[in-house]
């Protein structure tokens, strides 16, 4: 894994580089951002950088010996800690804290990364901060997070932050059609949706999402059609089948709740680029041009903005979690008013 394979984090990779060419480290390093960014893949990156016995400008060579043994993920100086189930446990920090104790097996610099580090426990926080404040000689500690706030700010004090950027979508767009061999408008629909994570572009661009955006832009076409009590029913229905996996779909590997409104997030936006600016170039239903046309013609700019208005309302209350299905029903209620006005 090298840098240069990383797409964007420009500032990221500008205070890598001046990491690896100090010969002072910190020796703990904190990871912000969304999943999907490259938060991992910096990490294995760095470790391969820092371990290469001919580094190129930035990044690892890739066919000394340590570099090889990265690509082929079996370098043993390189320690991964995920959750086990919805937490890290204690007992995965002990045992961590054991392994550290030992000098690396052959690098310069061992690497461990703690993937979704607020997972952890308040114990195994409690039991890792003096590992972080003081590592034993030749450790490298990242923790990836989504937010510093949701970890301890003594865990947060003791790292040097590196905050990673959600993508540009042209970029990411660029990336899954040259490297993935996606098509144009898949890559265009999945880019946007994923609100610039690729590696949920990614898994959008393989599963059943495709499929569901379809559906839930019908959903949102039917919605003007249909009484105040189904839409309400609409509201407890969606609530319902997203109980398997949560709101963000992308834990249980499901498309949820926040990724239909993120697609209905961008129905408006299409339908406002159309009102707007006449443009279609931009917009992301490229499939439901002719009746996004139709529908921007007949609608009211300030209903659109409302809508799209009420639409992010939603993605947010729901991130903060707030009871679902009363914040379904209100999002459909309003979008129904609004829509009224150009059924
Ligand atoms: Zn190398």
């Amino acid at each position: 894994m090298l840098f240069s394979e990383i797409i964007g984090q420009e500032k990221a990779k500008r205070f890598f580089k001046r990491v690896i060419s100090e010969e002072r480290l910190p020796h703990a390093y904190l990871f912000t951002g969304i999943p999907g960014i490259g938060k991992t893949r910096a990490a294995r990156a760095l470790t391969m950088a820092l371990n290469c016995r001919a580094p190129a400008d930035l990044d690892g060579c890739g066919s000394c010996p340590s570099c090889r043994q990265m690509l082929g993920g079996n370098f043993p100086d390189f320690i991964y800690i995920k959750p086990d189930g919805q937490n890290i446990k204690i007992e995965q920090i002990r045992d961590l804290n054991r392994r550290l104790s030992f000098a690396p097996v052959s690098a310069k610099h061992r690497v461990c990364v703690l993937q979704q580090a607020e997972a952890m426990t308040v114990e195994a926080a409690n039991s890792f901060l003096k590992t972080l404040e003081e590592p034993p000689p030749g450790n490298i500690l990242i923790l990836n997070a989504v937010e510093p706030l949701d970890l301890l700010p003594t865990i947060v004090s003791r790292c040097q932050r590196v905050p990673f950027q959600p993508l540009p979508v042209q970029a990411m767009t660029d990336w899954l059609i040259k490297e993935k061999d996606i098509d144009s408008q898949t890559a265009i629909i999945v880019a946007k949706a994923s609100g610039g994570s690729l590696g949920r572009a990614l898994k959008m661009s393989e599963d059943v999402f495709l499929e569901k955006r379809r559906e839930w832009v019908s959903g949102l076409l039917k919605l003007p059609r249909l009484s105040k009590g189904e839409a309400l029913q609409m509201a407890v229905e969606s609530t319902a089948k997203d109980k398997r996996g949560g709101p963000d779909g992308s834990k249980s590997g499901e498309p949820g709740l926040l990724e239909m409104l993120a697609v209905w997030g961008y129905w408006y936006r299409d339908l406002l680029l159309m009102k707007a600016a006449g443009q279609t170039r931009l917009i992301m239903n490229v499939d439901f041009s002719d009746k996004l046309q139709i529908l921007a013609k007949s609608s009211k700019i300030e209903n659109l903005i409302d809508s799209l208005f009420a639409v992010d309302k939603a993605i947010k209350d729901l991130r903060r979690m707030r009871n679902s299905t009363l914040v379904m029903e209100h999002v459909l209620l309003t979008l129904q008013r609004l829509a009224g006005y150009y059924s």
